[in-house]
């Protein structure tokens, strides 16, 4: 319990005593800034199949450069979950708000 207090990524403390009372499973209750595998696997095949369409990236960013990745099609495993709207500014972690970026890019960000 101390650890879920001292992590970052709870934002909702409050929730936390409820979350735990309830065997740990509702990550609702913490506001969790973490996107969940399903929203990940989801937003990543949809910017891939619009990538490929487009013969470009995955990653919005990299479309932007003009190197090598510009046509790069990341592998889930090397690309990350990000905040469209930043979550210390109350971006939701959800669907409608994430993106999915290479680890470069998620990085700098
Ligand atoms: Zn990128």
């Amino acid at each position: 319990m101390r650890e879920l207090y001292a992590d970052p990524y709870v934002k909702d403390r409050k929730g936390i005593f409820e979350y735990i009372l309830g065997g740990s499973t509702d990550t609702k209750l913490l506001d969790v800034r973490v996107f969940d595998d399903a929203t990940k696997k989801s937003v990543y095949s949809t910017q891939t199949a619009k990538a490929e369409k487009k013969g470009e990236s995955n990653c919005p960013l990299c479309t932007l450069g003009h190197d090598a990745n510009k046509s790069k099609r990341w592998k889930l495993t090397e690309i990350d979950a990000d905040h469209v709207a930043t979550w210390s500014k109350g971006g939701e972690t959800n669907i409608k708000n994430c993106q999915m970026l290479c680890k470069t890019h998620n990085r700098a960000k």
